[in-house]
């Protein structure tokens, strides 16, 4: 297993009527050129969480910290103007809160952080994670 650092969080910048399946998602990230899915776990509006790459290989979420990291997406992240907007539903904000749990048993020194905390040019992933999971 690789040396997990940092837990990143992201959204996926689609509009709350948005549709954006796993599927079109792996579609758009081959597009770009990516093996797979950029993220390691994808979640629905529904709380549905789709793992994606296996937490063994890199993802290709944040430019210079792929290889210490996990990337999560949540569905969403845009409001009705197209501006950035937290937009997780109460069943995201639960799904997401497990995983974490999860994800910091397993890797207690791993910090979370959203992609903003990494890159202050995205507002990515439009909520302050770092200090809303500080007490993980
Ligand atoms: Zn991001």
């Amino acid at each position: 297993m690789r040396t997990i650092t940092l837990i990143i969080i992201h959204c996926a910048a689609t509009f709350p009527m948005q549709t954006y399946s796993p599927e079109q998602m792996r579609a758009d990230h081959l597009r770009r050129g990516f093996c797979d899915i950029g993220y390691h776990y994808y979640i629905r509006r529904d709380g549905t969480c789709h793992p994606c790459r296996p937490l063994e290989q890199s993802g290709a979420h944040c430019r210079g910290h792929n290889r210490h990291s996990i990337g999560i997406c949540y569905e969403g992240g845009l409001n009705v103007h197209g501006q950035p907007a937290d937009t997780r539903t109460p069943e995201q904000r639960e799904a997401l809160l497990r995983l974490l749990a999860q994800l910091k048993q397993r890797f207690p020194r791993a910090v979370i952080l959203g992609h903003h905390d990494l890159n202050p040019l995205k507002s990515c992933p439009c909520f302050d994670a770092a200090s809303e999971y500080s007490d993980l």
